[in-house]
C-alpha cells in the first residue's frame, strides 16, 4: 500500500520565475498592476497552511504581507520581496446561526456571496458597494458597505475573529480575550500585523423593502444640486443612504441617453421596514427645486441586494484601470462639491467623483472603542477609470488635479480606499491622534522583529 503524503508548503512556494508566478502575483482587482515582486507566493487553503506558511517565513527571515481577494486599489499586497499569503481559495461560508444572529466566515467570501446566503434567512450584512469585495480586507479596513449609516461601519458587527500571530499562534480575538487584537482588527487596515482566517460577524434582519429614487441634473447645475442634496440629508433618518456621483455616470443611472454622460446624479436608497415606509422615506425625492434643472428621475425603484450590486458593476467595471482616493471634509456638501464642476466636466472615460454626506452621531451613543476612528461630515471619493494603458498618462493627469483640489481642508482619509501609494502620509491620517499611537504602539509589542510588511510605504 503507497501512503499519501501531503506536499510541504516549502514545496508548494510559488517562486519568481516560475510560470504561474505573473498570474498569481498580478492577480489583483486594478489592471494598472504595480511593478513589485514578492520572492515567493504561497496560495493557502486552511489554517494549518497560513501557519507553516508563518513558520517558514520565520525561519527564512522573509517579510510577509497578505492577500485577500486583492481589491485594495494600489495592490498594498504587493511588496517586494518575501512571501505573499494568498488567501483566495479560503472563501467559504462556514455557517450561520439564526437565533444568535451571527455567520461564520472565511475572509475571502465576497459580499455577493454573503448576501446571497444571507437572503433566504431574512438577514443582511453592510457588505461593499461593489459585488465582488471580498470581506478579508474590507473589514479589516472599517467596512463602509449599503446600509452602513444606519448599520454601522462593518468593522463594528464583527464579533470575534481568528487570527495566526507572527510567531505562528492561532488565536481568537474578542472584547473577552486578546482584546488588543480585536481593536486593531477593526479598522488597523493594511497595517495589521497577523493572518485572519476567520471572521465572527453580527447580522442584521434584511430589510422587507428595498428602493432607490434616483434624479439626474446637468453639471452646470452642481451648486443648486449640492445645496438641494445637504438640506435632503438633514431630513432623511439614517436608513437612507444619499450619494451624490458627478462626472461620467454609467448608463444603469442615466436610462442609457448619451446626452446625460456627465452630470450630477442624486440617489437615496432607503432599507425600511416596508413599502409604504420605504415611499413616504424618499417623498423629498419627488420634486427637486426647478432651478436644479432635473432632467431624469426614476422613483421608488425596487432595488434587491442583486439590483444594488449591478450599478456598483458599472460603476467600478471589471478589467480596468484604476487610481482612487478619497477625503473626509468638516464642510458640507453645498462647500466642497462645486469645486469639482471642472474636474468633473473633464473626467476621462469612466472616471467619476462619489460623496456620501454622513449625518452627525447620536452623542447618546459612545462610538465602539475600534481602530477604525476617522469620519467627518462629508465624504469625497475620486476614482479614475480608464482601460487603455496609452491612456494612463492622461487619466493620471486628470486624477492628480483632481484630488489635489480635494486636499484643502480635508481632515483626514479611508484606509481603505486612499491613495497610500503616492502618499504614504495618508495611513496617519486615516486614524485618530490616539488610534494611530495605540495602533502603533501594539504592532511594536506584537511583531517586534516586523514580519508582517506594514502600511504601505514604511520602511
Ligand atoms: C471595485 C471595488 C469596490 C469597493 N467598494 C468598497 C466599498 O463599498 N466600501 C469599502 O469600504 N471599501 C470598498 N473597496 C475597498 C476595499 O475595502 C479594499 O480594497 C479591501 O482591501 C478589499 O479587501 P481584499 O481582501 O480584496 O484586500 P487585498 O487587496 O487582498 O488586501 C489589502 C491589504 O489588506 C490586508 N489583508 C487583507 N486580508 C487580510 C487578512 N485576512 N488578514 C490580514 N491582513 C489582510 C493586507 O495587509 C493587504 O495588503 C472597494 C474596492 C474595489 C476594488
Amino acid at each position: 500500500m503507497t501512503s499519501v503524503t501531503e506536499p510541504t508548503v516549502e514545496s508548494r512556494l510559488i517562486a519568481k520565475g516560475d510560470v504561474e508566478y505573473e498570474q498569481y502575483r498580478a492577480g489583483i482587482w486594478n489592471r494598472d498592476v504595480p511593478v513589485r515582486y514578492p520572492e515567493f507566493i504561497l496560495r493557502v487553503r486552511s489554517v494549518r497552511d497560513v501557519v507553516d506558511g508563518l513558520n517558514l517565513a520565520r525561519e527564512r527571515g522573509w517579510r510577509v504581507t497578505v492577500r485577500g481577494g486583492g481589491h485594495n486599489w494600489f495592490g498594498t499586497s504587493l511588496r517586494d520581496g518575501g512571501l505573499l499569503l494568498d488567501l483566495g481559495e479560503m472563501r467559504e461560508l462556514v455557517s450561520i446561526d439564526t437565533d444568535l444572529r451571527e455567520a461564520v466566515i472565511e475572509p475571502a467570501l465576497t459580499g455577493r456571496d454573503l448576501a446571497r446566503k444571507l437572503e433566504p434567512h431574512g438577514l443582511a450584512f453592510p457588505v461593499g458597494h461593489c459585488a465582488t469585495v471580498p470581506l478579508s480586507g474590507y473589514l479589516l479596513n472599517g467596512g463602509f458597505g449599503w446600509n452602513s449609516l444606519a448599520w454601522g461601519p462593518a468593522c463594528f458587527s464583527v464579533r470575534s475573529l481568528d487570527i495566526v500571530t507572527p510567531n505562528g499562534d492561532v488565536i481568537t480575538a474578542s472584547p473577552e480575550e486578546n482584546s488588543d487584537w480585536y481593536w486593531a482588527a477593526r479598522g488597523g487596515g493594511h497595517g495589521f500585523f497577523g493572518v485572519v482566517v476567520r471572521y465572527r460577524i453580527g447580522l442584521f434582519p434584511l430589510p422587507k423593502a428595498i428602493t432607490t429614487s434616483t434624479c439626474v441634473f446637468p453639471l452646470s447645475r452642481i451648486r443648486e444640486v449640492s445645496d438641494w442634496a445637504a438640506a435632503l440629508r438633514g431630513g432623511l433618518p439614517k436608513h437612507v443612504e444619499l450619494t451624490v456621483i458627478l462626472g461620467n455616470v454609467p448608463g444603469i443611472l442615466t436610462g442609457g441617453d448619451a446626452r446625460l454622460s456627465r452630470a450630477v446624479v442624486v440617489t437615496a436608497t432607503s432599507f425600511s421596514d416596508g413599502e409604504e415606509e420605504a415611499r413616504a422615506t424618499l417623498a423629498s425625492l419627488t420634486e427637486p427645486p426647478v432651478d436644479t434643472g432635473c432632467q431624469r428621475k426614476i422613483l421608488n425603484d425596487a432595488t434587491p441586494y442583486e439590483a444594488l450590486s449591478g450599478l456598483g458593476a458599472e460603476l467600478w467595471p471589471e478589467n480596468f484601470r484604476y487610481r482612487s482616493d478619497n477625503f473626509w471634509h468638516n464642510e458640507s456638501l453645498g462647500t466642497v462639491l462645486p469645486r469639482l464642476a471642472g474636474p468633473a466636466t473633464e473626467a476621462p472615460e469612466r472616471s467619476f467623483f462619489l460623496c456620501l454626506p454622513v449625518p452627525p452621531p447620536d452623542p447618546a451613543v459612545p462610538p465602539p472603542d475600534t481602530a477604525f476612528s476617522m469620519i467627518g461630515p462629508t465624504f469625497v471619493a475620486c476614482y479614475a477609470v480608464w482601460k487603455d494603458p496609452k491612456s494612463d498618462g492622461a487619466a493620471k493627469e486628470w486624477y492628480a488635479r483632481s484630488t489635489h483640489t480635494l486636499e484643502t481642508g480635508s481632515i483626514g482619509h479611508y484606509i481603505g480606499e486612499a491613495d497610500i501609494e503616492l502618499h504614504p502620509e495618508r495611513a496617519r491620517r486615516s486614524f485618530s491622534p490616539a488610534a494611530w499611537k495605540r495602533l502603533d504602539e501594539l504592532r511594536k509589542r506584537y511583531d517586534p522583529s516586523r514580519r508582517f510588511s506594514g502600511f504601505y510605504g514604511e520602511p
